[in-house]
C-alpha cells in the first residue's frame, strides 16, 4: 500500500497532467503531446489508485481490467473513422452506468458507517450521482443510436412534453427527499430504483425530441454530464481525484456545448427543449424539385482547378465516410505546385463529431497553416475561383439564411454560392443529416461532381 502522502502527491501529478492534456488539446499542432500529458496522467491515476487505495481482491481487480482492455482495444482497432462519435457516445453511457452501480454499491455497502448530518450528505450524494448517471446513461445510448442511424434523426415530440419533463423533475426531487427520510431509517431502496427509472426515461425523452440539426450539442452536453456523474462518483467514493477529474470533463464539456450553440445559432435551453431538425439522409423528398443541376466530369474539374488562383476546400462528413483526405492533400499538393492558393474552410460542426474535419486532416498531413476556421474565411468567397465541396451538405446550405422556417434556419453556414464556381461532390441527390434539401446544388454557378468522394478525387488527381 502506498502511503497517504504518496497517493496524494500521485494525484495532484495526474491533475496536474490532465490540465496539461487539455490545454494541449485546444490547439491542434500540440494535440498530439496533451493527448500524451491525458495517457501519462491516467497511467499514473490508475496505478496510484490500485496500489494506493484498493486493499483486498486484487484478483478480481486484475480480471476485470484485463476483461475491459480486451474489448477497449478490440473496439478501437475495429472501429472506423466515421463511427467515432457513436463510440464516444457508448463510451460516454458507461461512465453513467459506472455511476449509477456505484450508487447503488455505496448505497448497499454493509461497512459504511456514516451517522447524522454526514449520512445526508452521503446519501445526497449517492441520489445525485444515481440521477446523473442514469440520465447520461439513458440519454447515451439514444444519442448512440442516432448517430449510428439505428434510430431516425427526427425528433420524437409528445403533446406536453415540457410539462411531462417538469413532472419527472418534480418527482426526481420527491422521491429524492423521501429517499434521504428511509434511508435514515435503515431503508430507502424503493425512492432510490423509482428515481433511478425515473431518470432513465427523462434521459430516452429527452434526446429522443432532438432533432437531427441539434445532434453535435447533444455529444458535447453528454460529454459535459459524463463528467458530472464522475465527479459525484467521486464524491460518493471520497476520492478527490475522481472529483477534479470529473469536474475537469464536466466543465470542458459544457464550454463546448456552448461553442458548437454559438455555431449553429442556437440557445442552450432551446436545444434542450428540442424539436429542431427533421429526419436526415433521407432522398430529397417534396419541394426537392428547384430547378436543374448541372453535373461536371473529373478532366473537366481538374482544369478548373488548374486554372484557378484562389480554391477554397469544404470538407463535410462525407469526406469521412469516402476515406477521401489522402487524396484531398495529394490534390493539395499538386495544386500548390502550380501555384494556386489553397485553404480549407472548416465549419464547425461539419461531419458528425467536434473537431471531425481538423482530425482527418491532420491524419492526412495537410498543413495546419492553411486549414482555416468558417468565420476566418467566410467573407473571402467573393474572391475565390473555385470552391470544391467533398461531401458536405448542411454546413454550405443556402436556405439556414435565406428561408426562415427551414429546420437549419440562423444557422451560420460557408457562404460557397459568393465564389465563382461551386463544385459539389456526393453520390447522389440525397439530403444531409438535418434532412432537408439544399439550394446551392441548383445554383448557377455550382456543379455536381457524382460519385463517392474517394474515387472522385482520384480522377480528378490523375487527370491534373
Ligand atoms: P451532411 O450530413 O449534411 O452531408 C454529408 C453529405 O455527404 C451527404 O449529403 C452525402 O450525400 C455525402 N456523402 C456521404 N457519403 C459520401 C461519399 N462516400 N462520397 C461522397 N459524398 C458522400 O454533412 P455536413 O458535414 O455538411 O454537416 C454535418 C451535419 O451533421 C450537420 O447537420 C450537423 O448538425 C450534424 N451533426 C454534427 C455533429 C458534430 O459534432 N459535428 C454531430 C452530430 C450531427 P450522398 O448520400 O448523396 O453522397
Amino acid at each position: 500500500m502506498l502511503s497517504a502522502g504518496v497517493l496524494t502527491a500521485a494525484y495532484i501529478a495526474a491533475t496536474i497532467l490532465f490540465i496539461l492534456a487539455l490545454g494541449g488539446l485546444s490547439n491542434q499542432e500540440t494535440a498530439r503531446r496533451g493527448n500524451w500529458y491525458g495517457i501519462a496522467g491516467m497511467a499514473i491515476a490508475v496505478l496510484a489508485t490500485i496500489f494506493g487505495v484498493v486493499s483486498q481482491n486484487y484478483g478480481i481487480l486484475a480480471g476485470a481490467m484485463l476483461i475491459g482492455a480486451v474489448i477497449g482495444l478490440a473496439l478501437a482497432r475495429r472501429v472506423q473513422m466515421t463511427q467515432m462519435p457513436e463510440l464516444v457516445a457508448i463510451l460516454h453511457s458507461l461512465v453513467g452506468l459506472g455511476a449509477v452501480l456505484v450508487g447503488f454499491a455505496t448505497f448497499l455497502d454493509p461497512e459504511s458507517h456514516y451517522e447524522g448530518v454526514e449520512k445526508t450528505i452521503h446519501d445526497i450524494e449517492i441520489y445525485i450521482g444515481v440521477l446523473i448517471g442514469a440520465i447520461t446513461f439513458s440519454g447515451s445510448v439514444i444519442a448512440f443510436g442516432k448517430l449510428s442511424g439505428r434510430i431516425g434523426g427526427k425528433p420524437m415530440l409528445l403533446p406536453a412534453r415540457h410539462w411531462l419533463n417538469l413532472g419527472l423533475l418534480l418527482a426526481a426531487i420527491w422521491f429524492g427527499r423521501e429517499f434521504v427520510v428511509q434511508s435514515a431509517g435503515g431503508d430507502g431502496m424503493i425512492p432510490l430504483v423509482v428515481m433511478t427509472v425515473i431518470a432513465l426515461l427523462f434521459g430516452i425523452h429527452m434526446v429522443m425530441a432532438i432533432g437531427g440539426a441539434d445532434m453535435p450539442v447533444v455529444v458535447s452536453m453528454l460529454n459535459s454530464y459524463s463528467g458530472w456523474a464522475a465527479s459525484a462518483t467521486g464524491f460518493m467514493l471520497s476520492n478527490d481525484l475522481l472529483i477534479v477529474t470529473g469536474a475537469l470533463v464536466g466543465s470542458s464539456g459544457a464550454i463546448l456545448s456552448y461553442i458548437m450553440c454559438r455555431a449553429m445559432n442556437r440557445r442552450f435551453l432551446a436545444v434542450i427543449a428540442g424539436g429542431f431538425g427533421t429526419a436526415g439522409g433521407a432522398a430529397a423528398a417534396g419541394g426537392g424539385e428547384q430547378g436543374e443541376v448541372v453535373p461536371i466530369e473529373a478532366a473537366e474539374t481538374a482544369a478548373l482547378l488548374a486554372d484557378a488562383k484562389e480554391v477554397m476546400i469544404v470538407p463535410g462528413y462525407g469526406m469521412a465516410v469516402a476515406q477521401a483526405q489522402h487524396t484531398v492533400y495529394e490534390i493539395t499538393k499538386a495544386l500548390r505546385e502550380k501555384k494556386v492558393n489553397v485553404r480549407f474552410g472548416i465549419h464547425p460542426v461539419a461531419g458528425r463529431m467536434p473537431g471531425h474535419m481538423n482530425v482527418l486532416l491532420a491524419e492526412a498531413k495537410v498543413p495546419y497553416d492553411i486549414v482555416f476556421e468558417m468565420d476566418e474565411v467566410n467573407d473571402d468567397f467573393p474572391d475565390v475561383d473555385v470552391s470544391i465541396v467533398i461531401g458536405a451538405n448542411d454546413i454550405v446550405n443556402p436556405s439556414a439564411q435565406e428561408v426562415p422556417d427551414s429546420p437549419i434556419a440562423g444557422m451560420p453556414v460557408l457562404e460557397v454560392w459568393n465564389g465563382k464556381t461551386t463544385i459539389v461532390l456526393k453520390r447522389s441527390m440525397a439530403t444531409g443529416y438535418a434532412g432537408v434539401q439544399n439550394p446551392l446544388f441548383f445554383k448557377e454557378n455550382t456543379r455536381m461532381l457524382f460519385g463517392d468522394a474517394k474515387d472522385s478525387l482520384d480522377a480528378v488527381l490523375k487527370a491534373l
